[in-house]
């Protein structure tokens, strides 16, 4: 974080969308810093650290669970409210160091094509509140126009709660991060099945119309695996979900 010129720590949102809002001032955010302390950014660039503004619980909200933005990973893990199947993938990101930093509103504005996590929000229907939008967004619709995000915060993710779930996974070894993964959830006869490490983002997608994928590639695997690797691991899901669909 060697250009930072700046740090704000303010103790309002109206005072933080403020910042956020100055023409001509190249601002970010800053929530559990473990994305911002490895990249470069532009220079003179000005931190606003959301700490004091945004929450950091976990609640029951009828058929939800609403995550305020700055819950950190391992306390996510750690809440009685958080469903069996974002727990296990929570674990999967990154290790413990990174999910005592690390936050679930940086972890959504960070869309990482390979969260694991990611891909369990789009299963359980996530929806995310940011400042200036009146309603929640759903997740897919955020991934798709991330100018939904420009000069606004992330203040919660809420998820429905309930259904059966199931993942699976390939990575270079158990501990890896996963080259490819899938997540699926069957709730009142409907199921919902996304992938990680095929698109710029998770995404959720068809079990019947995995062909017109095109992941992107890197030394760890090729479009064609990634896609090959994506059908297998989607059939296994949901097999154990009882073949529905
Ligand atoms: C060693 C290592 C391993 C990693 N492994 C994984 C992994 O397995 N899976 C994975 O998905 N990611 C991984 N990451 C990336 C990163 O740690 C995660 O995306 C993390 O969850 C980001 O959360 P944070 O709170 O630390 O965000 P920060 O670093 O504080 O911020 C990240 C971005 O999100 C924005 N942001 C943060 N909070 C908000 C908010 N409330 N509203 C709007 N914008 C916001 C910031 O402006 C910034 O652009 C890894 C990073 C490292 C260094």
């Amino acid at each position: 974080m060697k250009t930072i010129s700046v740090y704000h720590r303010p103790d309002s949102l109206d005072e933080a969308v403020l910042l956020l809002e100055r023409p001509g001032v190249t601002t970010t955010l800053i929530a559990g810093g473990t994305t911002l302390n490895t990249v470069a950014l532009p220079p003179k660039t000005e931190v606003v650290d959301i700490q004091d503004v945004v929450t950091a619980t976990a609640a029951r909200q009828g058929d939800r669970v609403v995550y305020g933005a700055m819950l950190r990973l391992a306390d996510l893990i750690a809440a009685d409210e958080t469903p069996p199947l974002l727990a296990e993938l929570a674990k999967r990101e990154g290790p413990n160091t990174l999910r005592n930093a690390a936050t679930i509103g940086g972890t959504v504005a960070e869309g990482d094509s390979e969260s694991e996590l990611l891909s369990g929000l789009l299963v359980h229907d996530a929806r995310v509140s940011i400042s200036g939008h009146d309603d929640p967004i759903p997740l897919p619709e955020l991934f798709a126009d991330w100018s939904l995000l420009d000069r606004s915060v992330i203040l919660s993710v809420s998820v429905a709660i309930g259904g059966e779930t199931a993942s699976a996974r390939t990575g270079r070894t158990p501990a890896d991060t996963s080259i490819v993964a899938a997540a699926g959830r069957v709730v009142g006869g409907g199921l919902n099945v996304a992938v990680s490490g095929v698109a710029a983002t998770p995404i959720l997608v068809d079990p019947s119309d995995l062909s017109t994928l095109q992941p992107p590639a890197d030394f760890r695997g090729s479009s064609e695996y990634r896609r090959e690797i994506a059908e297998v691991l989607v059939t296994r899901v949901v097999a154990q979900l009882g073949g529905a669909s």
